[in-house]
């Protein structure tokens, strides 16, 4: 009877069990750990913090992983970062998993009790702080792919490095910090140097998919910092004086003939955009300088030097043109962001197998940049990015807008595609990954 029941129970599972899916216990795991994995997101949204800033979402992420007894729990990694590492029962490779946990200067304006009111000074401003990237949802995705990993510790083969990493949007200016600094405190340096690295990123695209592509998916940035210096005069008498708001006004749009007049649209795309300029404190007074800030994005790394001379010449000519000087720099270069070939094909086939064959969408390049850059400039990475738009919505607001807003339900999406690829990934010996084409 005992055995009829059984063979009864193992026929409705194969029945009820979808034809794409993961292992039927990591299913239940996955299921079970949700209902948290949302309230962690929104406990860290309604507490966001900005870069180098992220003391509590540390000392949360830290609890939780010491409350799994990962093998090592290390605080304070490149400032306020996390690190553990989960050694599983079975050998196989060492595998890490990224995920970054700072807000954005950004006053949020989307209505869900949960909502920031958290204010801060960011460059002399009082504005809002918001997690208007998403980093939230990564946060909560990788402490619950945490708990679902620590509790098959036994099961598992080979050992995962869990990285929750500061800063991503950036340190604040003259500091370190973010991915660069991790590695340069020795994060891979042997014997704990991963054989691949993985993160995910939400997106204002659909949920229930994932987005990437093999090779570049996200440009390489840099920020670009101009100080034009003109002589400060009364505004009624400006021939007493040189004009730097002037001159900047012109810089701004000189800036802009470089992409679309200077390269070639289609092999070289190039953006260059101007976030911030800062001169004068009176209408009636014309500053002796004004500051401009921005970014450069470039999706071939061999034209970034190429491009940090045209803008030089563009700015320094055109303040010479009017009597101003202008000093130009660049600071805070992130690489082109890199997925390895074979890694990622590998990750793609993995969420098919256990998202479905239409989970996965194949996307062009984007100027958006990333970090994670220089964990894949290390070793194979794949970086992927998953749905969060509520269903029948095509044109939500978009990353870093005060109304990017998270459908929840999306979240598990991530979890399961970040569970798929770490598996697969552990299911290869060490050291035996690097020609294999999947
Ligand atoms: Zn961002
Ligand atoms: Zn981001």
């Amino acid at each position: 009877m005992k055995r009829l029941a059984l063979s009864i129970a193992v026929a409705l599972t194969a029945l009820t069990t979808p034809a794409h899916a993961l292992p039927a216990e990591i299913e239940q795991a996955v299921t079970a750990v949700t209902p948290r994995m949302i309230a962690w997101r929104r406990d860290i949204h309604q507490h966001p913090e900005l870069g180098n800033r992220e003391t509590r979402t540390a000392a949360l992420v830290a609890r939780h992983l010491r409350s799994l007894r990962l093998d090592e729990v290390r605080t304070g990694v490149a400032r306020t970062g996390v690190v553990g590492i989960l050694r599983g029962g079975r050998p196989g490779p060492i595998i890490a998993l990224r995920a970054d946990m700072d807000a954005l200067p950004v006053t949020e304006q989307v209505d869900v009790p949960f909502k920031s009111t958290v204010r801060t000074t960011y460059n002399g401003q009082d504005v809002g702080v918001m997690h208007a990237c998403g980093h939230d949802t990564h946060v909560a995705i990788m402490m619950a792919a945490a708990e679902v990993l620590a509790r098959r510790r036994a099961e598992l083969a080979g050992t995962v490095m869990f990285i929750f990493q500061p800063a991503e949007e950036g340190p604040p200016f003259g500091e370190e910090g973010g991915a660069e600094l991790m590695l340069k405190e020795g994060l891979f340096n042997p014997p704990m140097r991963p054989e691949a690295v993985f993160a995910l990123h939400a997106t204002n695209r659909e949920s229930g998919r994932i987005y990437t592509r093999t090779e570049g998916l996200l440009a390489g940035s840099e920020r670009i910092r101009i100080l034009v210096k003109g002589r400060q005069t009364h505004a009624a008498r400006p021939h007493e004086g040189i004009d730097p708001i002037t001159i900047a006004g012109q810089i701004l749009t000189g800036l802009q003939t470089i992409p679309s007049r200077q390269m070639n649209a289609v092999e070289q795309p190039v953006v260059i955009s101007i976030g911030r300029i800062n001169g004068g404190i009176r209408h009636n007074i014309i500053p002796p300088e004004v500051e401009m800030m921005g970014t450069m994005r470039v999706l071939d790394e061999g034209i970034r030097d190429d491009i940090h001379a045209r803008i030089t010449r563009m700015a320094s000519e055109i303040a010479a043109a009017s009597g101003a000087e202008a000093e130009v720099s660049f600071h805070e270069p992130n690489p082109v962001t890199v997925n390895e070939r074979v890694a990622t094909r590998r990750g793609m086939q993995a969420v098919r197998a256990a998202l479905g064959d239409d989970a996965v969408v194949e996307i062009p390049p984007i100027m958006g940049a990333e970090d994670f850059s220089f964990f894949a400039r290390e070793v194979p990475g794949f970086f992927f990015f998953f749905g969060v738009n509520a269903p029948g919505v095509a044109d939500a607001p978009p990353n870093h807008s005060p109304l990017f807003s998270v459908y929840e339900p999306g979240l598990q999406t991530g979890l399961k595609a970040m569970l798929a690829v770490a598996l697969d990934r552990l299911s290869v010996p060490a050291g035996a990954a690097a020609s294999g084409t999947p």
